[in-house]
């Protein structure tokens, strides 16, 4: 049987771990502070639609996501060419590396960045190159640099604005400086998964730079704010010239009648369901930001729903003995950095006491080792 060699040599994405890993370990009441979701979980209105859905799942869902794209381009005041759909993020990064990458073309990243993109490069047989940050600022992106890793078979730049695992922000001077000066012939995909998190006047909308003389493509999605993790529904908006070929090239029925029922309904929530999430996580981020400071651990200013710290204690055990408490948490070996490297997603306060509780009990073990 025959497997192309870019897939042998794949080294598959690793997501946070399952709350199934807890049960198996008898811990019924996990935490999970390792995959960024929301802890509210979706608004009342969206859980009703999916509810309501259900009942029509016997047939194949629209296509193209119509209504959604339809209400995504309306907000946005973009023709409806200028917008797609697809199962998360995950599906249209995939999608767009596997209609644009070529083998042996290469695709930009910052390092530490999100390796699901490193992923979908390598997997279409292409290079990736990873861009660490800056002198004196390892965690951010290092745009020039960025830039001067661009060469001829140089087909897609990534920026994630705030980035993950970081939380860094890039601000609306820099983002311009970069747009502008990237070759015409590079799609610059901008990643804001994170985007409604964000509270910071200098932040640039990249809904406002789909005009310019670069093909740009901007990927939101409903899994974070909207606490839609599990139903799998993002969307992009872009040229259309390039969405009509990635039309072409996507799965016919790739976001699902209750994932549209739920992001339809998500769009239309009247309750402040994005206004009491994003209070949450500004005021449980700073108070985890602060608790594991307190515990030195060093950590970045995020502008998500996350913080990212490096542990004082070696991080292999103290991941272990924190799940065996019933707290997930995210090493980010597989994004490339050392054991002691950690994203801490926010929880409810309640979930944050006990996880940092925890952490006392199992820090003090580790360290007397
Ligand atoms: N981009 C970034 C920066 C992310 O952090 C994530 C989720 N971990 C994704 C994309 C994927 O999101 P989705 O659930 O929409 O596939």
């Amino acid at each position: 049987m025959h497997i192309r060699q870019a897939v042998k040599d794949l080294r598959p994405y690793r997501p946070g771990r399952p709350l199934r890993d807890l049960e198996q370990l008898g811990i019924a009441e996990g935490v999970k502070l390792g995959s960024n979701e929301n802890p509210l979980g979706p608004a009342p209105d969206v859980l009703r639609a999916i509810r309501d859905a259900a009942s029509g799942v016997r047939l194949y869902p629209e296509p193209g996501a119509p209504a959604l794209r339809d209400a995504l381009a309306a907000r946005h005041r973009l023709p409806l060419e200028s917008v797609i759909t697809g199962a998360g993020i995950d599906d249209l990064l995939d999608l767009t590396v596997r209609s644009v990458l070529d083998p042996g073309d290469n695709l930009i990243l910052a390092h530490p960045g999100f390796v699901r993109y490193a992923v979908a490069a390598a997997a279409a047989g292409g290079e990736v190159r990873s861009v660490p940050g800056p002198a004196g600022a390892p965690y951010r992106h290092d745009l020039d640099g960025m830039l001067a890793a661009i060469d001829s078979r140089t087909r897609i730049v990534v920026v994630v604005n705030p980035n993950n695992p970081t939380g860094s922000m890039i601000d609306r001077p820099d983002w311009e400086a970069f747009l502008g000066r990237v070759p015409e012939s590079v799609l610059v995909i901008l990643d804001e998964a994170y985007f409604e998190f964000v509270e910071d006047s200098d932040y640039p909308d990249g809904t406002r730079y789909l005009d310019g003389p670069r093909p740009l493509l901007v990927f939101r999605t409903f899994s974070k704010c909207h606490s839609l993790a599990g139903l799998r529904v993002g969307y992009g908006f872009g040229p259309p010239e390039l969405l009509e070929y990635l039309d072409r090239a996507r799965l016919p029925f790739n976001v699902s009648v209750v994932a549209q029922a739920a992001a339809l309904a998500a769009l239309a929530d009247t309750t402040g369901h994005i206004e009491k999430t994003r209070a949450l996580a500004r005021s449980e981020v700073a108070f985890l930001d602060e608790g594991l400071a307190a515990r030195g651990w060093k950590t970045e200013p995020s502008l998500a729903n996350f913080v990212f710290a490096e542990a004082p204690v070696p991080g292999l055990e103290l991941t272990e003995r924190l799940m065996r408490r019933g707290f997930i948490l995210r090493p980010l070996i597989s994004f490339g950095m050392s054991d002691r490297f950690f994203r801490v997603s926010h929880g409810t306060r309640e979930q944050n006491e006990r996880f940092l509780a925890a952490l006392d009990e199992v820090t003090a073990d580790v360290s007397s080792r």
